[in-house]
């Protein structure tokens, strides 16, 4: 089986492409990992508008982890996602440290979701913001707070 250090999740938006690219390059991460990029990063895992795209989404982690055997999960949210916004299940065009704070709380889930169906793999979270920095999302912070989040439907989707 051939080994990938990584499978990435994270969003179309153009906006971050260079960003995340460039983290990647510079973390050891590019050229070495699957890349799963979708509109919304982890939005179709913790509150899909529709059934059938959380199942597709999964399923493509599946195929990554069972292809590559990944070591890691990365898991990478952006300020102004547009694929959050559409629902305005996080705003657009909010302050930065808000935005952050509310892809915290949504990463925190998807987080718990990815690592209970996977749990071999480590799992971390980045957010980019647009000037063009990428952060990991310490969890052991308190700024992850509110993880109440209404939901559509549960998590047992088979
Ligand atoms: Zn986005």
């Amino acid at each position: 089986m051939k080994k990938a250090k990584a499978t990435v999740l994270t969003c179309g938006d153009y906006r971050i492409q260079e960003t995340v690219h460039r983290w990647l390059a510079e973390n050891g991460y590019f050229g070495k990992s699957d890349e799963i990029i979708v509109f919304g990063g982890t939005r179709d895992l913790v509150k899909p508008l529709d059934d059938d795209h959380f199942e597709y989404l999964l399923r493509q982690l599946e195929l990554s982890v069972e292809m590559h055997d990944p070591d890691e999960i990365l898991l990478i949210d952006h300020q102004d996602c547009g694929g959050y916004g559409i629902d305005a299940t996080i705003e657009c065009g909010q302050d930065l440290q808000d935005d952050k704070r509310c892809h915290e709380r949504f990463s925190a889930l998807a987080k718990e979701l990815i690592e209970a169906r996977f749990p071999d793999r480590a799992v971390k979270c980045c957010y980019v913001d647009l000037p063009g920095s990428v952060s990991q999302i310490n969890f052991d912070e308190a700024s992850v707070e509110g993880r109440e989040i209404e939901k559509d439907d549960d998590d047992d989707n088979d």
